[in-house]
């Protein structure tokens, strides 16, 4: 991890109507991070993932990447810039087989457009460079599979295959291990572990296994607040963050 800022919040807000979803969050993500992001449900962690990667319209406040304002960015220029999300309700094209899934991602971010999409076998590099991406997140044989007829994990998997496509800096992951066996969620924590240290990784994750196995940073939010920002032991160790998780 680097002493670079690649991602800066500061004083982000969401309201959704009178509700506060994000309630004036400032955090710095370092370049080269393991950052995770937890919480108890209703925390915010997805609204916040949806303003980094643009989903969500702007609230208040401003994001940095880079030093670059993106606040108000739409999705395909963040790409651009170097932003690429999984998300927790999946985004996959169901009916597309598997590889075309990944190699759409890598022709978008070649600049290639929906243009390749008709010439894919000429493509020659980014069809290499899907297989590659297929067999790195453990789905090596199921190339010619539509999406849909994929198990539930292996979607997941197929999701960080698809945003590793487009060859991010910053890789939002919301809940990658939601719904995998022991095994896939195991393959999935050594493969963000293998990622290489320009690729930052910000992770939202339920499982703390998994958090403290990864993240060499950890942020807590709480109704939409962030509540600390620290080392693995610091969070651990915070009285704060247990009142929030166990109500004590
Ligand atoms: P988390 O990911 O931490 O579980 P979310 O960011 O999904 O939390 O949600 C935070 C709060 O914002 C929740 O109370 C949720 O019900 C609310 N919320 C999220 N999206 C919307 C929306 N589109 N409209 C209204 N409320 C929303
Ligand atoms: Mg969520």
């Amino acid at each position: 991890m680097s002493d670079i800022d690649l991602l800066e919040l500061r004083g982000v807000s969401k309201h959704f109507g009178s509700f506060t979803a994000v309630d004036e969050v400032s955090l710095t993500v370092r370049a080269g991070a393991r950052h995770a992001i937890i919480g108890p449900n209703g925390a915010g962690k997805s609204t916040l993932f949806g303003l980094v990667s643009g989903t969500l319209a702007a609230g208040t406040g401003t994001i940095l990447l880079d030093g670059r304002d993106v606040t108000r960015l739409p999705v395909h220029r963040r790409v651009a810039l170097g932003t690429a999300a999984t998300f927790q309700h999946s985004s996959l094209f169901m009916r597309e087989t598997v590889l075309e899934n990944v190699l759409l991602a890598a022709l978008l971010r070649s600049g290639a457009g929906l243009g390749g999409w008709r010439k894919v076998s000429a493509r020659t590099t980014e069809l290499a460079r899907a297989r590659t991406l297929l067999e790195r997140v453990g789905l090596p044989d199921r190339h010619d599979l539509a999406v849909g007829a994929l198990s539930h994990g292996e979607r997941r998997q197929l999701e960080v295959a698809v945003a590793l496509a487009t060859e991010p800096r910053l890789l939002l992951l919301d809940e990658p291990a939601a719904g995998m066996s022991p095994a896939e969620t195991q393959r999935l924590t050594e493969l963000i572990a293998d990622l290489p240290e320009e690729v930052t990784v910000l992770l939202i994750e339920h499982d703390l296994d998994m958090v403290f196995e990864l993240a060499d940073t950890v942020t807590v939010m709480h109704l939409g607040r962030h509540l600390t920002t620290g080392t693995p032991d610091h969070v651990r160790a915070s009285a704060e963050v247990r009142r929030a998780y166990l109500g004590t």
